[in-house]
């Protein structure tokens, strides 16, 4: 099976080789070389930062129907080359193939719904005090965007930022998931085939650091947009702030499933044992925290654990794979750590617990119970296929459970009472509730947390508000 070549984009051309720097990329699964990912010299930085100037100065007024034309060609290209764009992500992230390819079809929608909702991009009339003035409320790309994108999702959350920027009618530099490049070199030949202009997007590998603070201290960039952890994201908000740019934090969470006694059980268990061990708990929204009613607790453990148990681990490529290697070796120990810290304060592993031996990061799929609140699994984002379950008596109790800790991105919730569903979808601190169905993270909703887990939304029509200034203009004629 052949991994595609990697590159650099800048100013419209696939760059590779030329003696830069280069970095193994490995397969998850099997540990193996795959590929080499060039890294981007200053040089190539600077270049890509003027490239992306220079392009801002005619992208900015390009019209709507030319950008969502182009969004809209992107759309469909991705639905064409979404097996080979989604076996590539598997070799390098893991996920089974048909998360890879869903991920890539489900982008589809993320391009489709950029260039339906950019022709939308309206200002405002506000009537004025005399009958000689007009007063005007303009909305204006932002400039130069500088986007860091995380290696869970390389392609979603990179289209995500791509889409919002290059509708707004921004030009963007971004960093891509050196562990995982594939999508991302994918996406810039998706937009290329679809006649973006040069330079209004350009693509940069490097380390992570080095690469963000050249790109965050340039006069150039006016926002900064980042997907991945808490701590990286305080940072670079930080700095962000230091030099009065916007920014965009799409951060962790730790996201609590709240399971009352009157839920249709059968109907959440089904749900929720793919949900959390997709993408091997990798994701930002998976569910971790169970919380589940003393009157049903036995019932709801015994069969999550049976459904958890039928869960078939391997490499991603193989058809029968429902869960695949986490996607570096380094995580595999950061989510032992929590299983043994777990175990060190007397909680019971009622399924999974360890890695698998052999070659890849693989590892079986976990759940714990009787954790105590101060466990570091009840604290701090596992970010992998292990979640805790306790037990509750009463929806206050639960809420203030919930609420406790510093992270507000999504929250779930089983109940057949509407009563409860009204007082946790208002008790919940999330940036999204869910009840007694998954259903976040599509275009035409927002997406986005609260709290520690960030600022700003992306998708939904709240998607351009991060790329674009809010202009007065008053006129007297
Ligand atoms: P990490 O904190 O080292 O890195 C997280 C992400 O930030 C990576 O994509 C990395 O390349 C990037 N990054 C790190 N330092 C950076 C810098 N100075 N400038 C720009 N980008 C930088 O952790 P990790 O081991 O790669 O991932 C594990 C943690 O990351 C998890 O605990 C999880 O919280 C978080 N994460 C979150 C998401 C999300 O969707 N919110 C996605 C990926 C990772």
């Amino acid at each position: 099976m052949t991994y595609p070549q990697l590159s650099l984009y800048i100013d419209g051309e696939f760059i590779h080789g030329g003696g830069r720097r280069e970095q193994d990329v490995l397969n998850p699964a099997t540990g193996q070389v795959i590929g080499q990912l060039p890294h981007a010299t200053r040089e190539d930085l600077d270049r890509a930062l003027a490239a992306a100037a220079r392009a801002f100065t005619t992208w900015k007024k390009s019209s709507p129907m030319e950008r969502s034309k182009v969004l809209r060609k992107v759309a469909e290209l991705a639905r064409e080359r979404a097996q080979d764009i989604g076996r590539g992500i598997t070799m390098d992230q893991g996920k089974p193939l048909a998360e890879s390819v869903g991920e890539v079809v489900a982008c589809s929608e993320h391009a489709e719904w950029h260039a339906e909702e950019c022709r939308r991009i309206y200002g405002r009339v506000i009537p004025a005090r005399n009958d000689s003035v007009r007063q005007m409320v303009l909305r204006e790309p932002v400039g130069v965007v500088a986007a860091f994108s995380p290696w869970n999702f390389p392609f979603n959350q990179a289209i995500r930022k791509i889409a919002a920027a290059v509708g707004a009618g921004c030009t963007i530099v971004l960093k891509g998931p050196e562990d995982a490049p594939s999508g991302v070199v994918a996406l810039a030949r998706l937009f290329h085939d679809a006649g973006l202009p040069a330079g209004v997007l350009n693509i940069v590998w490097g380390v992570p650091s080095e690469v963000s603070d050249h790109l965050i201290d340039s006069p150039v960039v006016r926002k900064i947009t980042f997907t991945g952890s808490v701590p990286v994201g305080k940072m670079l908000a930080a700095k962000a702030a230091a030099l009065m740019k916007r920014s965009t934090m799409e951060l962790g969470g730790h996201a609590p499933v709240i399971i009352c006694d009157d839920a249709d059980i059968d109907a959440a268990i089904k749900m929720l044992v793919p949900y959390k061990f997709r993408n091997a708990g990798q994701v930002c929204v998976s569910p971790t925290r169970f919380f589940v009613q003393e009157g049903v607790y036995e019932r709801f453990v015994a069969d999550f654990v049976g459904r958890t148990q039928g869960l078939k681990v391997g490499d991603g490529l193989l058809p029968d794979t429902k869960m695949g290697p986490l996607a570096q070796q380094r995580r595999v120990g950061a989510v032992a750590g929590f299983i043994d810290d777990a175990r060190e304060r007397g909680a019971t592993v009622l399924t999974g617990g360890a890695p698998i031996p052999g070659a890849g990061n693989f590892f079986s799929p976990t759940l714990i119970a009787d954790l105590p609140e101060d466990s570091r699994l009840m604290n701090e984002e596992p970010f992998g296929p292990v979640a805790g379950i306790l037990r509750f008596k009463t929806i206050d109790e639960v809420l203030a459970r919930a609420n406790r800790l510093p992270f507000g991105l999504a929250a779930y919730a089983f109940t057949g009472s509407n009563r409860n569903a009204h007082a946790l979808s208002t008790g919940l601190e999330a940036g999204m509730v869910t009840i007694n169905h998954l259903g976040l993270a599509l275009a035409e909703t927002p997406f986005g947390g609260i709290k520690d887990s960030g600022i700003g939304s992306e998708g939904g029509t709240e998607t351009f508000d991060g790329y674009l200034n809010t202009k007065f203009v008053t006129q007297m004629n």
